[in-house]
């Protein structure tokens, strides 16, 4: 990547971004598939005002964030002049936070198990607004990650969908660090085709090349677009 000026080593957002998007096309190119099938979510947790000034800049419009709280912060001040953006939880959520959530998200996609579904709907109701929903899976069976386990998916996404009338996207996963993530990519994408599912999230910033060959309409980018994020 080249620097934005002589005076910066560093690579602006908008460079970034456009770097980014450059990439998406080249992998979808490569894979056969049409670039307006994958979407772009910018992953904005712990972003300064600044830095979303400047994505927004470049057109950037939908966005993930983890953290309910967070992200209202964040967003709630600038929806009304932002009539197109698209805002997807993809953290973990807890029942007590279901309402929040279903009034700032347009699409969760951490639905991991019954309870959580019951709440949303319930929440859907009294907020008269219903997300969409992504189910999120634990594709590689770790103890310390949010997801359904893969044998309990189609039965979760099952009554999501008919106990608690929920619109079910698609899937989504976040591969275990330590492992190629292909297999579990490949895991997601059999487990929607076989329930009817069309959207798959899956891929960020060092594999949604990998994701994008393996079917993801999704993407999930934080690091790559906006630099190393501060820790808290
Ligand atoms: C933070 C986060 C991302 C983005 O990760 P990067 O490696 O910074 O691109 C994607 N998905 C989830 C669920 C995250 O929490």
């Amino acid at each position: 990547m080249s620097p934005s000026s002589p005076a910066s080593p560093f690579p602006s957002i908008a460079e970034r971004v456009a770097e980014v998007r450059a990439r998406i096309e080249a992998a979808c190119r490569a894979a056969g598939r049409d670039p307006a099938g994958v979407t772009l979510a910018a992953v904005s947790k712990t972003q300064p005002p600044e830095a979303i000034d400047a994505i927004l800049a470049t057109g950037q419009r939908v966005f993930g964030e983890n953290r309910v709280q967070e992200a209202q912060g964040r967003w709630a001040d600038r929806l009304a002049d932002l009539p197109g953006l698209e805002l997807r939880l993809i953290g973990p959520l807890q029942t007590n936070k279901a309402e929040d959530a279903v009034a700032l998200f347009n699409v969760i996609e951490t639905l991991d198990r019954e309870k959580l579904a019951r709440a949303l709907a319930l929440a859907a109701q009294k907020r008269d607004r219903s997300p969409r929903v992504l189910i999120q899976i634990n594709t590689g069976a770790e103890p310390q990650k949010a997801g359904v386990l893969p044998q309990a998916a189609d039965a979760l996404i099952a009554a999501a969908r008919e106990t608690y009338g929920l619109t079910v996207d698609g899937l989504m996963c976040i591969p275990p660090a330590d492992q190629p993530p292909e297999p579990h990519f490949a895991l997601l994408r059999d487990m929607a085709e076989r329930n009817g599912l069309s959207v798959l999230s899956m891929g960020m910033s060092g594999d949604y090349e990998a994701a994008i060959r393996c079917g993801a309409t999704h993407v999930r980018v934080g690091t790559a677009l906006f630099g190393e994020r501060n820790r808290p």
